[in-house]
């Protein structure tokens, strides 16, 4: 078995980057015992210690089940987890009712070292359209229980569909206030845009602090999603519907594209080795598939889901596959480096497994779960000296006009695009060229803000009538911490733009600052 740091030290005796290593450690990973398969266990937990403070959760539903999910630590802040290095069993069940009488599936499963002591058990043959509640045991311990659902047959059309999407949850810039008030919103689904943890050091004098300096090891990166996962607000909301996750820039390091770094001075080696710690960290504490399962550096986070005929979620992954963004990630006009046909923020393998999923969907609503912003939004004081992000689609624009022109010409019904990342909210009409306002506007974008990264915001940021003026694909945009809540039906989707009076102290109160309507059949946002 590698672990990271024998990986390391081969790839060093080897002087350089080799394929052939990181295979290795990809097949070491999938060797540990297959999900739901009871092995012997070698050993059995001892004491008194909780094994389960880092809760339960449930993701990536379908029509017959979904991923559950826990992991023993009954020391989360160490590295692992207080865990012994041996795999232990544990038992898992699915009941009907939510004390846990009705049993209608179980099984037991092992939690190995090499997976942090995760688990991640796929549920099969339950009811389609169906709430069930769910638990794990070992040895004498018993997890919360959690509540999770199946989605509504694939040919079905449900009535309607609530949920959540949210994003950039730095630890120390604010509480997780948000969660509570969705914990009451009685959602389906929350959809988590990426930015789950941030990887910098703990500094002083902040909300709250990070544990360790900043994130590079398997263990930093199993201690810092341990920290931020421990907090309960963010804990009980996984215990209390399905989520689907996708990762943005700081689930690894700020910026990243591909296997580039923004520092120029990084080795691209160590670079590389660095990856594979997040990514393994990170699907070690997500409801992740094991189609999911990461190999070596490389892990496949895209991915559809359907609630029945009526939405359809692509989750996309725009930071593993991307070019190295123009201009060093600096900000530019749509000159000919923004605009060049080479640069990708989906990859090659990415894109046509998008479009072929959009062809094939038969959904009212077509949406895609991702993480930077769609609208091409400039920054300045005229028309003419606009500076666009390099970080975002802007400094993709050619794949960008691509992919909307796809959308329009395929007529893709109702497509919806939901972003997070930039810690505001938006609210853009999508048109081929965002540019030329009297153009057919082709889809809708959504970008909620962060649910506490950059502290308490503002309701009216500055130079915004100079900003709606520059850019008419904006209807609308504030700078308030938040998430977005979603009312889905045949007919409409209904964006709530949920904001927090106050992330800095506990008591924060959330309520609705403004809702935008799509009606199906016609894109473009209204206010409601
Ligand atoms: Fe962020
Ligand atoms: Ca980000």
């Amino acid at each position: 078995m590698f672990d990271s740091s024998e990986l390391r030290k081969a790839v060093v005796a080897e002087g350089g980057l080799s394929r052939r290593l990181f295979l290795a450690y990809g097949a070491a990973l999938s060797s540990v015992p297959v999900l739901g398969q009871v092995a012997q266990a070698t050993t059995r937990l001892r004491g008194t210690d909780d094994p389960f403070t880092l809760g339960v959760a449930s993701g990536d539903p379908d029509e017959q089940g979904m991923v559950l999910w826990t992991r023993l630590a009954p020391n989360p802040l160490d590295p692992d987890g207080g865990m012994p290095a041996a795999a232990v069993e544990v038992e898992w069940m699915v009941a009907e009712d939510e004390a846990m009488n009705n049993i209608v599936a179980a099984g037991k499963t092992l939690a190995t070292p090499q997976l942090g002591h995760s688990v991640h058990v796929e549920t099969r043959g339950l009811k389609p359209d169906h709430w069930y509640w769910y638990r794990f045991r070992t040895a004498d311990a018993e997890s919360p229980v959690g509540r999770t659902r199946t989605m509504p047959a694939p040919t079905s059309l449900p009535e309607r569909l609530n949920f959540a999407f949210v994003s950039c949850q730095h630890y120390e810039e604010g509480l997780f206030t948000g969660y509570e008030q969705m914990k009451r919103d009685d959602l389906d689904l929350v959809i988590h845009l990426g930015d789950y943890i941030y990887e910098y050091a703990g500094i002083d004098g902040r909300v709250r602090k990070h544990v360790g300096s900043e994130a590079k090891s398997l263990a930093d990166y199993r201690v810092r999603l341990s920290q931020y996962r421990a907090d309960p607000l963010l804990s009980q909301m996984h215990a209390q519907c399905p989520w689907l996750v996708t990762w943005d820039d700081h689930e690894f390091d700020n910026n990243y594209a591909g296997g580039i770094s923004e520092e120029i001075s990084a080795d691209p080696t160590e670079f590389l080795l660095r990856r594979a710690n997040a990514y393994q960290a990170y699907y070690e504490m997500m409801p992740l598939r094991r189609s999911s399962l990461p190999q070596g550096p490389d892990m496949r986070l895209y991915r559809g889901a359907k609630f029945g005929r009526l939405a359809e979620f692509q989750v996309l992954d725009t930071r593993q596959h991307r070019t190295d963004q123009p201009n060093r990630d600096r900000s530019s006009p749509l000159n000919d480096f923004a605009l060049s046909r080479e640069n990708s923020l989906l990859g090659r393998q990415q894109r046509n497994w998008l479009k072929s999923s959009l062809i094939q969907s038969h959904a009212t609503w077509n949406v895609l779960a991702q993480q930077v912003m769609m609208g091409m939004v400039g920054f300045g004081r005229t028309q003419e000296s606009l500076r666009y992000s390099m970080d975002q689609w802007p400094g993709y624009t050619y794949e960008r006009m691509r992919l909307i022109e796809f959308l329009d010409e395929r007529r893709i019904p109702n497509p919806v695009v939901l972003t997070g990342d930039i810690h505001s909210n938006w609210v853009n009409d999508l048109r081929i060229d965002d540019r030329k306002a009297d153009d057919p506007v082709v889809a809708t974008e959504f970008v909620g803000t962060s649910i506490s990264s950059g502290g308490n915001g503002q309701v009216a940021p500055r130079n915004l009538d100079q900003l709606l003026k520059n850019n008419p694909c904006v209807k609308f945009h504030n700078q308030e911490r938040g998430y977005v809540r979603c009312h889905v039906t045949p007919k409409t989707w209904t964006s709530d733009y949920m904001v927090i009076s106050d992330v800095t102290q506990p008591g924060g109160t959330v309520t609705s600052r403004a809702s935008y309507v799509v009606e199906a059949g016609r894109a473009g946002a209204q206010q409601a």
